[in-house]
């Protein structure tokens, strides 16, 4: 049994990290100031006495003894991370600072959940960890950009100057069930939507691309990552490679659901990137294997199924 850390543990991937380690056996100790993240999300896991939560902010230290740290607290959608842009940096900068400080001290192993947005705006694709990222560093997606690039370089120089044990993983657009209904991600929005037979918005004309990846392949990939030898440190792109447009995916959501939704265009958002794929080809190296299993029709089935029991009970208003 090990005892870990989870720093955003009540958010969308925190919530179900714990939940997988906790049945793996371990002891898990899920820290979170609830800005996006949500008691509900954790709230069958209290219950368990090997499961403990604590309201903590991480721009402020943090002190615990554990095995590991798996760092997601952040705000990761666009409209929360825009919210106070101050606070997204503080969280990612103050937060990847007291967190490395934790593991130094108590020397355990930290992993911070990193994103495909230090690529930024891509010219190379699909994108390789070595590329270095094509980034507007005083635009309105830039407090979360650069405060995860700001974040990814204060892991590398705790791992050189202090011997930190460390992980770094690149995210790539994630989805499921648990995801914040008001976030605004595209998933979760054009789900309700099309449950609601409500106008489905695409931003711009619909041609900008992602790769969706369902988040039980995501906890996968971060788990064996975490337990890799201590000489592979990352980092390394976690995503599905399978890329689709955003209309393809307003699509196959509206026929998924049978819904008698229409498609509305909206204007792109600003630096809004045009084109996002992993190149996964070192995680499956490194991972025995991994790669991604559940395809986009089965994951949004299971979203699905899950907006459609939060409408019914009234649960979420949007
Ligand atoms: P989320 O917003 O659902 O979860 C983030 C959690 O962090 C929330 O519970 C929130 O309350 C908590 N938090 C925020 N600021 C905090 C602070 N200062 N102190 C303590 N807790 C704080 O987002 P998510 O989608 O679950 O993302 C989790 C992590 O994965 C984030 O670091 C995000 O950047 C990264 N990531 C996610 C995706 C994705 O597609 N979901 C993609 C790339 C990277
Ligand atoms: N998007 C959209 N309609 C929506 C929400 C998002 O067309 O209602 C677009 C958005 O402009 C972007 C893509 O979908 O091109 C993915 O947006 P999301 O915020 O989910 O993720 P990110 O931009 O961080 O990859």
């Amino acid at each position: 049994m090990k005892r870990i850390l989870v720093t955003g543990g009540a958010g969308f991937v925190g919530s179900h990290l714990c939940e997988r380690l906790l049945l793996e056996g371990n002891h898990v100790l899920c820290v979170d100031n609830y800005f996006t993240g949500d008691k509900r999300n954790i709230v069958h896991l209290m219950d368990n006495h090997f499961f403990e939560l604590v309201r903590h902010d991480v721009t402020q230290p943090f002190f615990a003894e554990v095995d590991q740290i798996y760092n997601l607290a952040c705000p990761a959608s666009p409209i929360h991370y825009q919210y106070n842009p101050i606070k997204t940096v503080k969280t990612s900068v103050m937060g990847a600072i007291n967190m490395l400080g934790l593991a130094k001290r108590i020397k355990a192993t930290i992993l911070q959940a990193s994103t495909s947005e230090v690529y930024g705006d891509p010219e190379v694709h699909p994108q390789t960890e070595d590329y270095w990222g094509h980034v507007n560093p005083i635009g309105i997606r830039s407090c979360y950009d650069e405060g995860k690039r700001c974040a990814e370089t204060l892991f590398m120089d705790y791992h050189w100057q202090n011997n930190v044990d460390i992980k770094i993983i690149r995210i790539f657009n994630t989805y499921g069930p648990k995801m914040h209904p008001n976030d605004g991600r595209v998933v979760s929005n054009f789900i309700i939507q099309a449950l609601k037979n409500k106008d489905i918005t695409i931003y711009g004309d619909g041609k900008q691309s992602r790769s969706f990846q369902y988040v039980d392949d995501l906890l996968e990939g971060m788990i064996r990552m975490m337990n890799t030898p201590k000489d592979f440190i990352g980092p390394v792109n976690i995503g599905n490679p399978n890329e689709f447009t955003i209309l393809e995916l307003a699509q196959l959501v509206i026929e998924l659901t049978g819904s008698k939704s229409k498609i509305a265009y909206f204007p792109s958002p600003a630096d809004d990137p045009t084109q996002r794929q992993p190149n996964i080809s070192l995680a499956k190296e490194k991972l025995n294997g991994w790669e991604p299993k559940i395809p986009l029709n089965e994951g949004l089935i299971k979203t699905i199924a899950y907006f459609d029991d939060l409408l019914k009970k009234e649960i979420i208003t949007v």
